[in-house]
């Protein structure tokens, strides 16, 4: 991958690469220490895009249903787009009382 090139703020700074919220949710960006000016390299767009999507097919409230004797979560077909299918491995983990995270596996 080709090294990024210093993007420099109009306050003076250098933008740095890191986690900022943008939105609703967070993405790499890249953001002034300074001024907290923040933009989006053509990558971190794209990336950013996708995200986006993600959002917007995942978030929402749904009914935990019976499925034989378990618990089950159905999942928005669109998610198939992001590498989801029947069969797929995920891996989930729990992050509070809440909630958890369920994750592809590669
Ligand atoms: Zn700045």
């Amino acid at each position: 991958m080709a090294k990024e090139r210093k993007i420099r703020c109009d306050c003076g700074e250098i933008l740095e690469e890191k986690t900022a919220k943008f939105d609703h949710f967070k993405t790499e960006a890249m953001v002034c220490p300074n001024c907290g000016f923040i933009t989006l390299t053509k990558e971190q767009a794209d990336n950013y895009v996708k995200l986006k999507q993600l959002h917007q097919i995942i978030d929402a409230e749904r009914k935990i249903i019976k499925i034989g004797n378990s618990m089950g979560l159905t999942l928005p077909d669109r998610l198939q787009d992001f590498g989801a299918k029947i069969g797929k491995k995920v891996k989930i983990e729990a992050l509070d009382s809440k909630s958890f995270k369920v994750e592809l596996m590669a």
